[in-house]
C-alpha cells in the first residue's frame, strides 16, 4: 500500500536517539533545550516551548493567553479536531469561521463580516487559531489587522505547515501572530513519534508557556510569590500540566529538522510533479501559485462528490492508501451537542464531500507517483 504520508527516519536519526540512552538523561537534560534553541533558529521566533503534542501546545497557548470561561475562541471548520478542543479545555467556548474554496484557509471577507457582527453584539472572540491549511499559509498580515481592529488574539496553529514560507520568512516566526504551534508526529513534516511546539516572540507568554507544560511549578526566585525555604524550594504558582517532551524526543527531532528542508525540496517536487501530470484529468487541483512557500503536507484534489467514495474504495483496492482531510470539527457529534449543525459552514462541507488526500512524502518514488496517476486516470474515465 503506497500511505498518504509517511515519515523518514535514517541511520542519524536512529544514533542520536541511541545515543541519549546510552550517554544521557532521557528527559529534563540538555536536549531538549538544544532542540527548543534548533527550532528558533530554524523559524527565526524568539522563544521556544517544546511540548508532547501540538495539542499540548494548543492547549498551553489558551492558557498562556489567559483564556478562560467566559471567553470566545474562533478557529476553521477544516481542521483536525484538536484546533477548537483546546479552547473547550480551558472552559471557553468555540466558533468557526468558514473557509475560502480557492486556498482552502480562512476565507478573509467572513472573518471581516463575522468580527464587525460580533463587534456590534459585544460577542467578540478572544482569539482566532488560524490554521496553515495543508501547508499553505495564511494572509497573515490582513489577519493580523483585523484582528488587531478588535483586540483578538492570534494563535497560528501550524501543525501542517513547518518548513512553509510567508512573505519571505519561515512559518513560526510570529510576526503577525501572538503564537505558532508546530506538530512532530510521523504524518508530519517531520517528526519525534509524538511531540510539538510553542513558538513566540513574547518573553511573558514564553514563560506562561514554560509553566503550564511543566506542571506550573517554577524555580525561578524572581516570579515565586513566597519567600525561598532553601536552595531546594520550588513553588507551584499556576495549575499547569506534565506536557514535557523527552530527551529522546528531542535527540531525534534535532536530527530530523537537519534534514527538513530536504524533506519540503522533495514535497515540493512531487507537488509540481502532480500538478503536470493531473491537469488533464477530470478534478480540481490545489492553487499552485505558491509552490515553492508551500510544505505541501497533504496534497488534496477535488473530485464530483458522487464519485469521491467510488474513488476512494478503488484505489485503496489498486494499494493507493489516499485519505480524507478532515471531517468538519463542527459536524463531528460532540459538537452538534453543543449546537451546532449541519449547514453552518458550507465551504468547509462542500471541500469535505468532494476533497481526496493524495499520497505525498518525501521518499514517495517516479515509479510510486506513476502508479497513483495510472489508477486515478483509471477510475476516472
Ligand atoms: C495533527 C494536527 C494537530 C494535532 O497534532 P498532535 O501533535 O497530533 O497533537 C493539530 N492541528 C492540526 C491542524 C493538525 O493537523
Amino acid at each position: 500500500m503506497i500511505p498518504y504520508g509517511k515519515h523518514f527516519v535514517d541511520q542519524d536519526d536512529i544514533d542520536a536517539v541511541v545515543d541519549v540512552l546510552k550517554n544521557h538523561n532521557l528527559t529534563q537534560g540538555n536536549k531538549v533545550p538544544e532542540f527548543e534553541a534548533a527550532l528558533c533558529a530554524y523559524t527565526g521566533a524568539k522563544y521556544c516551548t517544546t511540548v508532547n503534542s501540538a495539542t499540548s501546545g494548543l492547549h498551553v497557548a489558551c492558557l498562556a493567553l489567559g483564556i478562560g470561561r467566559g471567553d470566545i475562541v474562533w478557529t476553521v471548520p477544516n481542521s483536525f479536531a484538536a484546533s477548537a478542543n483546546c479552547a473547550l479545555y480551558c472552559g471557553a467556548s468555540v466558533d468557526f469561521v468558514d473557509i475560502c474554496l480557492t486556498s482552502f484557509n480562512i476565507c478573509l471577507e467572513a472573518l471581516e463580516a463575522k468580527l464587525k457582527l460580533a463587534s456590534s453584539q459585544n460577542k467578540l472572540p478572544h482569539t482566532l487559531i488560524v490554521v496553515h491549511f495543508a501547508g499553505a499559509t495564511c494572509d497573515m498580515q490582513s489577519i493580523q489587522r483585523l484582528c488587531k481592529q478588535h483586540g483578538v488574539n492570534i494563535i497560528e496553529d501550524a501543525a501542517h505547515s513547518i518548513g512553509a514560507s510567508y512573505n519571505e520568512k519561515k512559518v513560526g516566526c510570529c510576526e503577525f501572530s501572538d503564537m505558532a504551534v508546530l506538530s512532530f508526529h510521523p504524518v508530519k513534516s517531520m517528526t519525534t513519534a509524538e511531540g510539538g511546539a510553542v513558538l513566540t516572540n513574547s518573553d511573558t507568554l514564553n514563560q506562561k508557556l514554560s509553566l503550564f507544560s511543566k506542571h506550573g511549578i517554577t524555580r525561578d526566585e524572581a516570579i515565586m510569590p513566597l519567600p525561598k525555604d532553601g536552595p531546594w524550594h520550588y513553588q507551584q504558582v499556576v495549575l499547569g500540566y506534565n506536557y514535557r517532551l523527552n530527551d529522546m524526543q528531542a535527540a531525534l527531532g534535532i536530527s530530523q529538522l537537519k534534514k527538513l528542508d530536504d524533506f519540503m525540496f522533495k514535497r515540493r517536487q512531487i507537488a509540481s510533479r502532480y500538478f503536470d501530470t493531473l491537469s488533464a484529468l477530470p478534478l480540481d487541483l490545489p492553487s499552485p501559485k505558491d509552490l515553492e512557500n508551500h510544505a505541501w503536507h497533504l496534497f488534496m484534489v477535488l473530485l464530483k462528490k458522487h464519485q469521491r467514495t467510488e474513488v476512494y474504495k478503488q484505489l485503496h483496492q489498486n494499494g493507493i492508501g489516499v485519505n480524507v482531510h478532515y471531517i468538519p470539527i463542527h459536524t463531528h457529534p460532540y459538537y452538534q451537542d453543543l449546537g451546532f449543525k449541519k449547514g453552518d459552514f458550507p465551504n468547509a462541507e462542500y471541500f469535505y464531500d468532494n476533497a481526496l488526500t493524495l499520497p505525498i512524502f518525501p521518499t514517495m518514488t517516479e515509479e510510486e507517483h506513476s502508479q497513483v496517476i495510472a489508477v486515478l486516470s483509471d477510475v476516472l474515465n
